[in-house]
């Protein structure tokens, strides 16, 4: 009971990001989140998977009882989650067989983990790259996979593509030129934890995707305050250069693109829809969505995320970032697997070749930092904005077209590059413009 004049509490005053405990988990069944527009407005509860069906919501105990008391109709998605399949592979079955691909496939295959996670499970991540010890001028894209632990389908997903990518290098021609020219990093469970224990939060009760730095909120980046799985995939963001991501959920099906925390649209809202369409086109489920015109929908459109880690991505690190929902069972049967992973393997095979539609630079010089500012000149004419950049090195996805890049270091040092976009091959180490 006391529980329960908690929630009140909590739905009473507004409350920060980091205190939303998950203890209750529930679809509303028949019902827009508009029903609970106060409750959600508070930031006591998280909503998630709005369909014409109802839509999932989130909140500490007591969330129940509120709901009994103004008639609600809902089910319970713990009761459901009980009874989800233990034919899946364990946390120390995952380390395994990625430790067994590492050792097979070392001259393109590096393991390593980012850190640890609240229970002491490695947050492990694969880099896969021709040199896969050395760091090489080449753009950088990364998939991140089951942040929500019970969103399992792309914890085998990547797990899968890992392993094909490495068996058929040097015999797969497509992989094999991917693989050479780029540096690719795939982390199958950014939340182990939760993925254990068959939960969406952390092993804190934290959702992972509403805890990152939030721009509406002018909120800092930085990792005070925050789950410890947020921190390390921060830290680890700040230590590489990507400009091309994704990562992994499950409950429908679809490909979100950002915003996901406001409303007007991203600046380069018509390439990223591009690209989101580029993925569901292969994948002829999420292509027939009866939900989603095309397969994809915008973020903010289908329902606004706060602190989530797709928009975050792109407004501090230039890393444009998409959000795929793979089954519409989070957590399916395991003989599954294998059919998910061929209505996804070549769009997922496709969107990492896209990190080869865009440009950069890099200096001979080490530690040049700046900034610059990317002007496109044909095939239209239109200002991208000013971006930093630091160890001597930047490189952006773009539309195909000619652009300007006007680069100004911090000493004051400036000059002005133009160089060209085009769409649809690997370039050789990446299109980058070398500078003394
Ligand atoms: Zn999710």
């Amino acid at each position: 009971m006391k529980r329960f004049f908690a929630f009140m509490l909590m739905v009473a005053s507004a409350t920060s990001f980091a205190s939303v405990q998950i203890h209750e988990e529930v679809f509303v069944v028949g019902q827009k989140p508009e029903v609970l527009r106060d409750l959600i407005l508070s930031g006591s509860v998280e909503i998630d998977h709005v369909s014409s069906h109802g839509f999932e919501l989130f909140g500490d105990i007591g969330l129940k009882k509120y709901l009994d008391e103004k008639n609600i109709v809902y089910f319970d998605m713990k009761e459901i989650n009980k009874t989800a399949y233990a034919d899946f592979p364990t946390y120390e079955m995952m380390v395994g067989r990625l430790q067994a691909i590492a050792a097979k496939y070392p001259n393109i295959i590096r393991l390593f983990t980012i850190g640890k996670s609240v229970q002491g499970r490695e947050l492990l991540m694969v880099k896969i790259s021709d040199n896969p010890g050395v760091e090489e001028v080449e753009p950088e894209f990364k998939y991140i996979s089951s942040m929500h632990g019970d969103e399992i389908t792309g914890r085998e997903l990547t797990l899968n593509l890992i392993e094909e990518m490495a068996s058929k290098y040097g015999s797969d021609a497509e992989l094999t030129e991917l693989i050479n020219n780029t540096e690719i990093f795939i982390m199958p469970s950014m939340n182990p934890d939760g993925s254990h224990l068959k939960q969406r939060a952390n092993a804190k009760r934290i959702d992972l995707n509403r805890n990152f730095p939030e721009i509406v909120d002018q909120d800092a980046n930085t990792t005070n305050g925050r789950a410890l799985e947020t921190q390390l995939m921060m830290q680890f963001q700040v230590s590489r250069q990507f400009s091309l991501s994704a990562n992994f959920h499950g409950g429908t099906i679809v490909a979100n693109y950002p915003w996901d925390s406001r409303y007007d649209l991203h600046p380069l809202n018509d390439f990223i829809k591009e690209l989101s369409l580029g993925y569901s086109e292969l994948n002829p489920e999420m292509r027939r969505s009866s939900e989603f015109e095309g397969g994809v929908t915008n973020g903010a459109a289908w329902y606004v995320v706060k602190g989530g880690m797709q928009d975050w991505s792109y407004i501090w690190h230039n890393d444009l970032q998409i959000t795929i929902e793979l089954s519409h069972a989070k957590w399916p049967r395991f003989s599954e697997i294998p059919g998910f992973y061929a209505s996804n393997r070549d769009s997922m095979v496709w969107y990492m070749k896209q990190i080869h539609q865009g440009a950069g630079f890099k200096f001979a010089r080490g530690n040049v930092e700046g900034a610059v500012v990317i002007k496109q000149t044909s095939p239209v004419s239109k200002d991208l904005g000013s971006f930093a950049f630091n160890r001597s090195e930047f490189y952006k996805v773009l539309p195909e077209g000619s652009y300007t890049l006007s680069i100004k270091e911090k000493s004051g040092a400036s000059q002005l590059i133009n160089m060209k976009v085009e769409s649809g091959k690997v370039r050789g180490n990446g299109n980058y413009q070398a500078l003394n």
